[in-house]
């Protein structure tokens, strides 16, 4: 049965806010995170609009990251403690995963996922701690097997990230009767230890597509997935049985409205796919939730091919899998309306 767990990350400000000398609208508490909306003066009491000054969201997880010197921090190894262990968990027991960083331009996804050097983030510290648990398993008799691929979604094309000299920007997507969605020509590779995975890591994270909007002086514009196909293979009364589970660990493109980036031409053109994207997957994975908790089970249609990124990922989003979202703000007022979206995004994946 389908499983979505959403968490929420707020970043600590960045230098453009404390130059603003932006204040703080995130207050978290538990699973609890409240957004505050700072057109409505504090002294408005319930009637005269105070319930609409601050909305409340609770999620399985609610991450406070201001810096190092605030007892509430939350850093990289909490988020791959409650998180990343799980996934390995279901690796382990066969279950496709799929964990996704939602959230604007330059509020965290990319540093939730992947991480900076001496703060690695959830995809380096999952790949590493998945091949200190084989090594732990090796004598049990089972053998694995771990290929890496990488890949980019940009404006509905796909761009294998881990192959040298590819210029192609679009690969194609097929369908096999039998295994599912599939990205045609994508290179797997076969990783042995985790040194081997870092450097795919590197290579991919080196070739993925940037461009500047009004925003941000370099935004990532396209969805990055990069996933682990993990094979396990045992002997059953002398027959061999092999169990094959997905990790997919995806870097979304920013959420931000297209409009308040001042976007036109080819910029207006990428927002519209991203959009078409995000939408696509929060109905996905909404339906995956509604379904995951209905007691009658009614079979919803669930709109996978419309969109390349919810395609590809079909046999990791239904059936048998566990879904992850991690929603990411910022804490500054001046970010007040996307971070409210997100909120909104990612309590409807509850
Ligand atoms: P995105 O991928 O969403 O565009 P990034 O992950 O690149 O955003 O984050 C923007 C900046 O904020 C980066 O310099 C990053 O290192 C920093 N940052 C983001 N989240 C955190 C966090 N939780 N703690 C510390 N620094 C963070
Ligand atoms: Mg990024």
């Amino acid at each position: 049965m389908a499983s979505v767990k959403v968490a929420v990350r707020v970043r600590p400000f960045n230098q453009r806010e404390i130059e603003m000398n932006s204040e703080s609208i995130i207050q978290m508490e538990g699973q609890t995170t409240r957004i505050i909306n700072p057109k409505i003066p504090a002294t408005c009491s319930e009637g005269d609009g105070g319930r609409e000054r601050i909305k409340t969201f609770t999620f399985d997880y609610s991450y406070w990251s201001f810096d190092d010197q605030d007892e509430h921090f939350i850093g990289q190894e909490k988020v791959f403690e409650d998180l990343g262990k799980e996934v390995i968990e279901n690796a382990f027991e066969g279950y496709n995963t799929c964990i996704f960083a939602y959230g604007q331009t330059s509020s965290g996804k990319t540093f939730t996922m992947m991480g900076t050097p001496g703060f690695e983030g959830l995809i380096p510290r999952i790949c590493e701690a998945m091949f200190s648990r084989m090594k732990s398993k090796s004598n049990s008799g089972t053998t694995f097997r771990t290929e890496v691929s990488y890949l980019e979604i940009y404006n509905e094309k796909v761009k294998d990230l881990l192959k040298k000299s590819s210029n192609q920007h679009s690969l194609r997507v097929r369908e096999h009767p039998k295994f599912g969605p599939y990205v045609q020509d994508l290179s797997h590779h076969l990783v042995m230890d985790f040194s081997d995975v870092q450097e795919l890591m590197t290579r991919g994270n080196s070739r993925r597509t940037t461009a500047s909007t009004a925003m941000n002086d370099v935004s990532s514009r396209s969805h990055a997935i990069f996933t682990l196909t993990f094979t396990q293979a045992t002997f059953h009364r002398d027959m061999p049985s092999e169990t094959v589970s997905k990790v997919n660990l995806v870097d979304l493109a920013g959420s931000e409205r297209v409009a308040s980036s001042g976007a036109t031409g080819q910029r207006l053109k990428e927002g519209a796919h991203i959009n078409k994207s995000l939408v696509t997957l929060g109905t996905v994975i909404s339906a995956l939730a509604d379904t995951s908790s209905n007691v009658t089970k009614k079979q919803a249609f669930i709109p996978y091919r419309d969109s390349v990124l919810t395609w590809l990922l079909k046999d990791s989003l239904g059936g048998n899998t566990k879904t992850m979202m991690i929603a990411t703000i910022s804490p500054a007022l001046c970010n007040y309306g996307e971070s409210l979206s997100t909120l909104r995004y990612a309590n409807r994946a509850k």
